[in-house]
């Protein structure tokens, strides 16, 4: 992946004050925008930033770059010259694009950036159709933009219910509470919403599930996917470090349902009645 891009001669990298901690901010060329997307439901993907400021201790992106996960959420590069490589890439395009495959495309910077909005008003003048998936609030910024056009759908995700308890496992992320908000901002506009819930944490996602099922109702939203965890190495210990673990039994507990596929495939059990009794679609990712 980072073989795509170039570094620009931009060494002084610049540090942002984002809420609780400094992280850096770089400046990227990118030779493509779009790259096909093995994902199901994707043919592209375009990601305006490398690198994610939420920091969740789950993300498989930094994987997927090839990069060093425990440095992950401290640094991001802006794909600067994104919005100019896409236009020249748009003739003859036809399918879905995912906007934030590996990185949250509404992230703290975008709101300085603008290289997402950028992107996406070129991307709904276009023949493809557009699946947004974000954490982040900032999604609203744009939502005349997202209104006008029936070629896009937001995903929305949503890992547990309690604020606190999700700011342990995504640090710099929105809470729940403000997601959920946007959600009602964006269906009362007419804009087609889905939830992610993924990936299912043990502890974070089974507390309060039927209410987080209800408060999801309450948003509009009419669709839910649910997806697994998908463990990578180094990626417990980061769990365990996030505080919310005491002691080694609750640790011990984590891993046991962690690691277990009939843990998971229950709650996804549990999760397809409840969505379903509430009326909503179930998707499974798993
Ligand atoms: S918001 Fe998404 S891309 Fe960003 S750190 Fe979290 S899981 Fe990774």
């Amino acid at each position: 992946m980072r073989d795509l891009f170039s570094y620009s001669v931009n060494a002084a990298l610049e540090h942002e004050q984002t809420g609780r901690r400094p992280i850096r901010i770089g400046e990227l060329t990118c030779r493509t925008a779009l790259s096909v997307s093995r994902l199901p439901g994707l043919n592209y993907a375009l990601n305006p930033y490398e690198g994610c400021e939420h920091a969740c201790v789950y993300c498989y992106a930094p994987y997927v770059l090839r990069t060093d996960p425990s440095e992950w959420g401290e640094w991001v590069n802006a794909k600067v010259n994104m919005p100019s490589i896409l236009s020249r890439e748009l003739k003859g395009k036809e399918g879905v694009v995912g906007v934030g495959t590996v990185t949250d495309p509404y992230q703290p910077i975008e709101a300085r950036t603008s290289l997402t909005r950028m992107c996406l008003e070129q991307l709904l003048r276009s023949k493809l159709r557009v699946s947004i998936l974000t954490k982040s609030d900032i999604v609203l910024r744009d939502l005349t933009l997202l209104a006008e056009s029936s070629k896009v759908e937001v995903g929305m995700t949503v890992t547990a219910r309690d604020d606190r308890i999700a700011a342990w496992f995504e640090p710099y992320a929105p809470p729940p509470s403000k997601r959920l908000r946007a959600l009602t901002r964006m269906n009362s506009e007419g804009i087609e919403t889905y939830v992610l819930m993924g990936p299912l944490i043990p502890i974070a996602t089974e507390a309060e599930l039927d209410k987080l099922i209800s408060d999801i109702v309450e948003t509009g939203t009419r669709r839910v996917m649910v997806d697994r965890l998908r463990l990578r190495p180094g990626m417990l210990d980061r769990v365990h470090n996030v505080g919310l673990l005491r002691d080694d039994e609750s640790k011990r507990q984590f891993d046991a349902k962690a690691l277990s596929h009939s843990y998971s495939s229950s709650l996804e059990l549990r999760l397809q009645e409840l969505v379903e009794n509430a009326g909503m679609v179930f998707e499974s990712a798993f």
